[in-house]
């Protein structure tokens, strides 16, 4: 049985799609099965309504986070219809990505995003465009890197409260790089610790 949400500390996370436009070398994808103990490999991917059967609206949770096994923006449509119920419902919705979405979709999915999602975290994993594309290899080649942060400030812009991030397994110059970067950009930049699932 496809897992479409799980809960994991007090957020409900959503699993939309195994498909992603990068193949980063670090992905949790990389020899898993799942994360946590959710098996999150998608037999078949979810409509919108599978997606919101899947949920006990009788539960509170802090946030509801769109981020599975796989790019969320993959299926932009989806994460639009599920958000916007959540939405009404009072929820608080995050999204995490690698900020490719506008070049996955072929167009500007901001303005579908803003009025439904409160949060939006972008990974921006590396410092420049070209240490970016070693560990992420987008099938965009470069030019994402440019585009993640371009898609970051039209989602801040646009009134989603947004930020980038990185790992801080790049080490201590190259965070300090994308410090300067993201401020450069008027972005906050969160540094995540390396969790390894295992
Ligand atoms: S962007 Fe996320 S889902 Fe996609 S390959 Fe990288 S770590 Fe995996």
């Amino acid at each position: 049985m496809d897992t479409y949400v799980y809960e994991l500390g007090k957020s409900l996370y959503i699993n939309l799609t195994n498909r992603c436009s990068n193949a980063c070398t670090f992905c949790v994808r990389n020899g898993h099965e799942g994360y946590f103990g959710n098996k999150l490999w998608l037999q078949k991917e979810p409509a919108a309504e599978d997606v919101l059967g899947a949920i006990d609206f009788s539960k509170k949770y802090e946030q509801v986070v769109f981020c599975g096994f796989g790019e969320p923006t993959e299926r932009a449509d989806v994460l639009v219809a599920v958000a916007k119920e959540l939405k009404k419902r009072g929820y608080t919705v995050r999204v995490n990505t690698n900020g490719q979405g506008n070049l996955i979709n072929g167009r500007d999915i901001t303005a579908d995003l803003a009025g439904c999602v409160d949060y939006i975290n972008v990974s921006l994993n590396a410092c420049t465009a070209e240490k970016y594309q070693t560990l992420c290899r987008s099938r965009f080649g470069e030019r994402a890197f440019e585009e993640l942060i371009s898609f970051a400030e039209k989602c801040r812009d646009r009134g989603i409260k947004t930020n980038l991030s990185v790992v801080d397994v790049i080490g201590a110059e190259d965070v300090a790089r994308a410090q300067a970067l993201a401020k450069a950009h008027d972005l906050p930049l969160r540094v995540r610790a390396y969790i390894a699932d295992n």
